[in-house]
């Protein structure tokens, strides 16, 4: 195949088991979300390029180097492909003012875009899960957020997970530090790499997330924004804290964990796996306060969370957790024109009662059309021959337990699969 239309690097074709497995995964993740009210909203996958700027900041990796952002050719627009959706999100809530009835809780699923280095769980286009709780400004919303995730891993069977947590403060604090840090950092100025360098001014928190090993001792002894949280913000902290602690959910605290998006204040997290290899972050999340008036909307505030589905999904299939690929209930088998009329309408009929039928299409003689029964995963087979279709009856085959084949009148045929298929055990045992 031509390599110019092959898919674009680091996007991914999901298809079959694999998208099974997505759909199944996602029925289990809107259940899940639903259970603690959030409402879904879906934001086009497009936006004027100023927002992700003004949201995320133009200091930050994606801002500075991720974006897939383009011309309009049709009228001149910048527009960007959305590389993450809580930007958007309270773009709408504020276009749609809708906050004016209260808080709300949200969540979003869908693809997102980043020019990256595409590597295992680091994808150009991949997908997000998020919730973002806006207008509520206690610490019980971010501690509920952060529950909420220890619950979904319950569910997922995910047991090698763990939880990082810090505070950034308030943005008046944060400044403090920052002069701090910029002091400390201009003190040992020859230590700096390049990045550090061009970072020391213009956003010197983003050098304690460094990963160069030469400067993991000079980032270890920097000032901490812990020594510089005021008494609101502490309280809020412990709030959040006391929660997590009635509930049994363990946490350590990482001093060094600021996020890469600037729109954080106080409360952020991270859910981490060392199952996954250097891409162990799965969720991500914290407090925004500010972002919806640095927006240009009345100040309200924000917390929420992202995870990244294809991290999480590897994380579930390596805790054991791949889930059971779906088969048809039936196989309709046919042989001749009045059988082939006649099982077109058993199979509608059969759907319309609410069996998932695989009809067999494309002719073959009968053993050909028995081993793709067989192979379909199906439990029966329904053999139809011109015999049958006179008679308006067909040939039930069961396919995996060895049992007797019957003709059935086809108008019996969804009760007697329902004892086939739905034998329930009774309380004893019997079935
Ligand atoms: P990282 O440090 O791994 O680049 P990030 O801080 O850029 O992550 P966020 O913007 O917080 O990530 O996104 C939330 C989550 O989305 C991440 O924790 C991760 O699970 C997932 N994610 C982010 N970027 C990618 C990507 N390029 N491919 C796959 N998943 C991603
Ligand atoms: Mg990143």
């Amino acid at each position: 195949m031509s390599q110019s239309l092959r898919a674009v690097r680091g996007m991914n074709d999901i298809f079959l088991d694999e998208a099974e497995t997505w759909e199944q995964f996602e029925s289990l993740i809107r259940d899940w979300l639903k259970s603690y009210g959030y409402r879904p909203i879906r934001t086009p996958i497009v936006e004027p390029t100023p927002l992700f700027r003004r949201a995320i900041g133009e200091v930050t990796d994606i801002v500075e180097k991720e974006m897939y952002s383009f011309e309009d050719a049709l009228n001149g627009e910048h527009l960007t492909l959305r590389p993450e959706n809580t930007a958007s999100c309270v773009r709408a809530v504020m276009q749609h003012s809708l906050l004016h009835s209260g808080p709300k809780r949200l969540y979003y699923y869908g693809p997102m875009f980043r020019h990256e280095r595409p590597q295992k769980g680091r994808y150009r286009q991949f997908h997000q899960i998020g919730a973002e709780a806006l207008g509520f400004a206690g610490p019980d919303i971010d501690a509920e957020l952060i529950l909420m995730c220890a619950r979904l891993w319950d569910d997922l069977g995910i047991q090698d997970i763990h939880l990082e947590l810090n505070s950034l403060g308030s943005s008046e604090e944060r400044a403090v530090h920052r002069a701090a840090l910029i002091t400390y950092f201009e003190a040992h100025a020859e230590q700096l790499d390049e990045e550090a360098k061009r970072r020391l001014y213009s956003n010197p928190l983003r050098i304690l997330d460094t990963k160069n090993p030469d400067m993991q001792a000079l980032v270890e002894a920097a000032p901490t924004l812990m020594e510089y949280l005021g008494e609101e913000s502490l309280a809020h902290f412990n709030g959040v804290q006391s929660i997590l602690k009635d509930n049994a959910i363990p946490y350590r605290i990482n001093t060094r964990l600021v996020r890469g998006l600037d729109y954080y204040n106080r409360t952020v997290f991270e859910w981490v796996t060392d199952q996954l290899g250097a891409q162990g972050t799965v969720c991500a999340g914290g407090r925004y306060d500010g972002l919806i008036e640095q927006l240009g909307g009345k100040s309200a505030p924000a917390a929420g969370f992202a995870m990244g589905v294809e991290r999480l999904l590897a994380l579930w299939q390596s805790s054991g957790g791949e889930p059971e690929r779906e088969v048809p209930d039936i196989y309709v088998v046919h042989q001749g024109e009045a059988a082939q009329t006649f099982a077109f309408r058993v199979a509608e009929d059969m759907r319309a009662h609410g069996y998932s039928v695989l009809l067999h299409c494309g002719g073959g003689n009968f053993k050909a059309q028995m081993k793709k029964a067989d192979g379909s995963g199906a439990p029966c087979a329904v053999i139809i021959g011109d015999d049958e279709a006179a008679a308006a009856e067909v040939t039930l085959k069961p396919l995996r337990d060895g049992g007797e084949q019957r003709r059935v009148a086809a108008d019996q045929l969804a009760d007697v699969l329902a004892d086939l298929l739905f034998a329930v055990e009774d309380d004893d045992g019997s079935l």
